[in-house]
């Protein structure tokens, strides 16, 4: 059993309570490799932001839990010397069963997610309960999800929507004693976004349900999943480097930037646009370097556009930069 205090990591709760009250969003950014997280830890320093660092379940078996532990130790080590006033939290994105966090909470991280949205509502608050009661032991925070995102999930296809319903969400709040709850009001998971409707216009997330959970849950922090942009520059970026990806509309900046100013949204986890970022400075540097065969040719460049990139989130979306 390792501890996330002996990591120099922290519970996220305080930093989505703060956020809440002072109406920003704290960033959740997904790794997947070590440049990954060396660009996510040198944005949030350039940018003094806060940050929750996540693996997901399916990166946890990628990578091994012991990597995934040692290279969040060192990116604690990191923050802890440049980063003054920068507090971190690890945790996991969408964990499936009660097994998956606890290996993680014994591993050293900060925070679990629990994700029972497939499952019944009552099966849903049974193993999000169980979570709760091993992770509160241990004091880490965890993060539930009520309502089905569309799109792309942990190798499985979602279509349309399944929007959370506000009228049972205190329900499960004061059932489970989750810490913070990952909502459904229209953003999409990785590559399959918003249909523009029949004008060309861009359809809004539901900020009426986001509101409606404010009114009747005061000071408790949501989440958003599945907020990429899906920035047009990276995308031709790609297809101009023989890559070949649909056009697809993400959620524009404004609308989570909104969500972040204006509701009780306090967490929004980044994954695709970092790695629509890196694939674009992949594949224009080994284009353009057609002999090279060292890997830094090609890493080095994806470190660099994704800096750019956390770097933008934080400052057009999150707002959480010197908080
Ligand atoms: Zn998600």
């Amino acid at each position: 059993m390792i501890s996330y205090k002996d990591l120099g990591l922290i519970n996220s709760k305080s930093l989505l309570l703060q956020a809440y009250e002072n109406n920003y969003a704290v960033p959740a950014f997904n790794f997947v490799c070590t440049e990954q997280l060396q660009a996510i830890v040198e944005a949030c320093i350039i940018e003094k932001s806060s940050f929750i660092l996540q693996a997901s379940a399916n990166v946890c078996k990628y990578m091994g839990i012991g990597f995934v532990h040692h290279l969040a130790a060192a990116a604690a080590d990191k923050v802890s010397r440049e980063g003054k006033g920068i507090r971190m939290a690890l945790n996991l994105d969408h964990g499936l069963s009660l097994e998956e966090c606890v290996n993680c909470i014994d591993h050293g991280f900060s925070a679990v997610m629990i994700d029972g949205s497939a499952k019944s509502f009552q099966e849903n608050i049974d193993i999000t309960k169980q979570v709760v009661e091993y992770a509160s032991k241990h004091g880490v925070a965890v993060e539930g999800e009520l309502g089905v995102l569309s799109g792309q999930e942990e190798g499985q296809i979602h279509s349309g929507h399944n929007y959370t319903d506000p009228s049972v969400v205190v329900e499960f709040v004061q059932k489970t004693n989750v810490d913070c709850l990952a909502v459904s009001v229209g953003t999409s998971h990785g590559m399959v976004k918003i249909k523009p409707n029949p004008d060309g216009s861009l359809p809004e997330l539901r900020f009426d349900i986001l509101s409606e959970i404010r009114n009747k849950l005061p000071g408790f922090p949501l989440v958003l999943h599945g907020s990429s942009c899906i920035y047009p520059e990276y995308v031709e970026m790609i297809n101009s480097y023989g890559g070949k990806i649909e056009t697809v509309r993400g959620i524009p900046e404004e609308q989570v930037r909104r969500a972040a100013r204006e509701t009780s949204v306090c967490k929004i986890n980044v994954a695709s646009d970092g790695w629509i970022a890196a694939t674009a400075a992949v594949r224009k540097a080994l284009v353009e370097n057609p002999s090279a065969i060292d890997p830094r040719f090609f890493l080095y460049p994806a470190k660099n556009e994704m800096i750019n990139l956390y770097r933008k989130k934080i400052q057009n979306v999150m707002g959480s930069g010197g908080k």
